[in-house]
Parts: structure tokens; sequence; C-alpha cells
């Protein structure tokens, strides 16, 4: 198979944490007998710093003229003081906006090597925890009206944003997450805030209606707070938790601590062709930057996913994934997932034995 991938680097860990994720992508594609054209792009802090704009017309074009993007992250103190149509983020937000990028996949999956990482209890962690947060990424209250009014009635500044979904965008990213649960234990939980929202109550609405066409998922509500507690009270209790844009990040960034490391999660965000963008979901991590120390798991977890989701290459990406259980299993750790017992390894190294696992 012939594939093409934008890569984008972007600011600090990045580099190093993609780098390690093409090392062990080029191993699966040797070893399978697959071609892999790598095509780096600027976005971020480094595509400020070099043209001025954190996505320049280039990047997009050459997103869209690939089979996949890998991203690392964007993003670091050298740009925060720039004002939001400039800053790093903002790239993001194009990327995902230019390719109709819709639906936010978040696996949170314990790792049993790593079961000590997790901060919950043994007895709540019992069962295990392997979970999908189907997240709507291109709606709801990030993208819809919002002003700030620098003097209301009663002469004091105010700001609105519109928490707005239509029934279509609705009935998509409800799909994708009963595709996904049919693939897994067949079980979707929408999670809205129906109580108090009119757009939740729509969104629920539309949901039932879609649930009657997947008679064999097992289906149900629940409020948001609700969902906030029971992911640390009970989380064995989830397969596929499906959500909109603002509840999916905060119960996304929740779920994945559970898990006990940041830099172990990846996640993917597709839309209606193969075609998606794939990257760890932390962030650039300045504090680590360029020290060799970073943990690249993340990023070679999502190159994995790219490869099941945008070239359905399930098998390929089972190699991958395995490799990083028997490295895990046989004791290395980077720093941040570092125990008492086990070998610590750089960022290169732990490439370096996930690619020789392959
Ligand atoms: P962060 O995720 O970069 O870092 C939080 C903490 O986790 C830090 O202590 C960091 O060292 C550690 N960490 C993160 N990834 C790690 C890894 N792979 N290995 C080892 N340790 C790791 O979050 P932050 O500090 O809030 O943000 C730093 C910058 O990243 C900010 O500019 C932020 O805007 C940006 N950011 C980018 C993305 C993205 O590109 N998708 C996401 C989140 C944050």
């Amino acid at each position: 198979m012939r594939k093409t991938i934008a890569v984008i680097k972007g600011d600090g860990i990045g580099p190093e944490i993609v780098n390690e994720a093409l090392k062990v992508l080029e191993k699966a594609a040797v070893k399978y007998g697959h071609h892999f054209a790598y095509q780096p792009v600027l976005a971020g802090g480094c595509a400020i710093d070099e043209t001025g704009q954190p996505l320049p017309k280039e990047t997009i074009e050459a997103c869209l003229a690939s089979d996949s993007v890998l991203l690392g992250a964007v993003g670091g103190p050298k740009w925060d003081h720039l004002g939001g149509d400039v800053r790093p983020e903002k790239a993001l937000l194009g990327i995902r906006h230019a390719l109709g990028l819709y639906a936010n996949i978040r696996p949170s999956k314990l790792f049993g090597a790593l079961a000590n990482a997790c901060p919950l209890k043994d007895e709540i962690i019992g069962n295990g925890l392997d979970l999908v947060i189907v997240r709507e990424l291109i709606g709801g209250a990030y993208f819809g009206k919002k002003e700030i009014i620098e003097k209301n009635e009663n002469g004091e500044k105010a700001a609105y944003d519109t928490m707005i979904y239509s029934e279509s965008e609705i009935e998509r990213i409800a799909r994708v997450a009963f595709d996904m649960a049919g693939k897994r234990r067949k079980k979707v939980t929408s999670v809205d805030k129906a109580n108090v929202l009119e757009s939740s109550r729509l969104w629920r609405e539309v949901l039932h209606h879609v649930a009657k066409d997947y008679p064999d998922i097992e289906y149900s509500d629940m409020l948001v707070d609700n969902t906030a507690m029971q992911l640390v009270r009970n989380p064995g209790q989830f397969d596929v938790i499906v959500t909109e844009n603002m509840f999916g990040d905060i119960l996304s960034d929740e779920a994945s601590m559970i898990t006990g490391s940041i830099g172990m999660i990846p996640s993917s965000s597709l839309g209606d062709g193969s075609r998606g963008m794939y990257e760890p979901i932390h962030g650039s991590a300045p504090d680590i930057a360029g020290q060799n120390k970073a943990n690249p798991i993340a990023t070679i977890l999502s190159a994995a996913m790219m490869l099941k989701y945008s070239f359905d290459l399930s098998e390929e990406s089972e190699a991958i994934e395995n490799a990083v259980n028997e490295v895990l299993d046989l004791g290395y750790r980077t720093g941040d997932i570092m125990s008492e017992g086990c070998k610590l390894v750089s960022c290169s190294e732990m490439g370096n034995l996930i690619a020789e696992r392959i």
C-alpha cells in the first residue's frame, strides 16, 4: 500500500516524539511491505516564527493532498503573549475545520504494566478500564456566535458564547459512536445536560432517533455532571461515550488522567472520508523539550490508530500496540511513568525498543 502522510512536528517536544513515531511507522511499513511518503509541514509556533502565521496556506494544502496527518504538539511560552488569531493553537482549530474533522476519538485504556500509575483505588479499577470518548469537534460553544459587549445594559463589560447544534451535526457524530460501539463492547452512553440546555434536549432527541437503527447496541443517556462523577466512581461501566464539544473536552481529560499518564494517550480526529488527524492528547511540554526525556508512546499509538482507522491496516496497528505492551512488560519506562524496579530510558531509546519489537 502507498500512502502520503503530512507530518506536523510542531513545537516543544513535538519534533522528538514525532521522530520516534516515524521510526516505528517506517519499521511497520518495511515489515508489511507498504510505502509511506512523509510530507513535513509547519504549524504552530514554529510556523509563526517562519511565516508570521500559525497555519500557513501551504500546510492546509499539503494536509488536504495527503492521506492522513500526524501531529506532535504546538504552542509554548514563547508565543503566549500573542493575540487570539496568531496563537499556535489556532492551527489546530484551522486544520480540523479545513479537513472537516468533526469526530474526536480518544481511547482511555489502562495498561496492565502501568496499573499502579492509576490514581483510583484497586477495587474501583478491578474490572480494568477501556473506554472511548467520541467528542463532537467542530460545533457547539467553541464555534457558535460569540461576542464581547463592552457595555451591557448595566454599564458592565459582558461576553457570551453560543452553544448551537443542528440535527445533522448531531446525527453524524452519533453514527460514529454507534459504529464504533459495534466493533467494541456494544454500549453507547450519550452525555448531555438535557435538564437545563435546549441544545442538549435536541441532542438527546436525535440520539434516540439514531439508536433505533442500532438495535444490538445498548444505549443510555447520562447528564454530564453525573458522568464526571461516574468516571471516577465506576469507569468500568463505560464502553463508548458520545458527547458535544465542550463536555467532551473536559471529560476526555478526566478519563485520560485515570489511566495514569498523559504521555500514553493517543487520539484521532475523523471526518466523512478516511483522512484523519492523529496526535497525542498532551501538549508540547516546554519544561522537558529538547532533553530527549519525553514519552513518545502517545504519539506512537496515534500512528497505530492512523494505520487502523485511515488505512484499514488493523494487523499492522496491532503489531505496534503489542510492541508497546511488550516493552512496558519488560519494565522499560520514560521518566513520566517511571516506578521502582523499572529501567529508565530516553525518548529515542523508547522509540528504538518499540521499533525493534515490530
Ligand atoms: P502539556 O501536556 O504540554 O504538559 C503538562 C505536563 O505533562 C508537563 O509537566 C509535561 O512535562 C508533561 N508531559 C506532557 N507530555 C509528556 C510526554 N509525552 N512525556 C512526558 N511528560 C509529558 O500541557 P501544558 O504544560 O498545559 O501546555 C504546554 C503547551 O502545550 C501550551 O502552549 C499549550 O497551549 C500547548 N498544548 C498543545 C496541545 C496540542 O498541540 N494538541 C494540547 C495541549 C496543550
